[in-house]
């Protein structure tokens, strides 16, 4: 079975009042841009998500999403694949005062038009499930001087690093 591709925008009015449930993979691209120890400019995301209206009147989006993004470790700057595998709840602020009522299981959710930016809201969602600083595994990376010699590594990284962006085009 093949899997679906899901619109990148959805009227969210319509999906949650007939609490549709969709499954399917959306491709995201611009990654990189966002944060630039992402090496996978094209990812496809893997979602299931619930639409529907809670008993306080809250229009939400329940979402499940798994993908993997190839990253740089900030230590030995090679390759490293990261998991994501989140669960969000989001509900849509209509104005501003709303914020203050929102319970705290949701994230605020703003629409543009009345359209929900499916691309948008995973691209963040992913960010935000991303750690601060990506490394290996100790015992994975290929970095094995951190303790001792910290600085000369770090200058040899830096040359690598200016090598890899000089002109680089490489497809990740
Ligand atoms: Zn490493």
């Amino acid at each position: 079975m093949s899997i679906q591709e899901l619109p990148s925008s959805v009227e969210f009015k319509t999906e949650a009042t007939q609490q549709s449930v969709m499954r399917g993979c959306l491709g995201l691209n611009g990654l990189r841009k966002l944060r630039s120890d992402i090496q996978s400019d094209v990812v496809t995301a893997e979602l299931e998500l619930a639409f529907g209206i809670d008993e306080g009147g809250w229009s939400f989006v329940k979402g499940q999403l798994k993908t993997e993004l190839e990253l740089v470790c900030q230590s030995c700057l090679e390759g490293l694949s990261h998991v994501i595998n989140s669960q969000f709840q989001l509900a849509v602020v209509a104005e501003p005062t709303q914020m203050d009522t929102l319970p705290d299981n949701y994230e605020p959710l703003e629409l543009q038009d009345g359209l929900i930016d499916m691309a948008q809201i995973i691209k963040e969602e992913i960010l935000l499930n991303l750690p601060f600083a990506v490394k290996h595994e100790q015992a994975a990376c290929a970095n094995k001087f951190t303790e001792s010699k910290p600085t000369r590594k770090a200058f040899a990284n830096l040359q690598e690093l200016l090598e890899n962006n000089n002109g680089c085009t490489k497809k990740s």
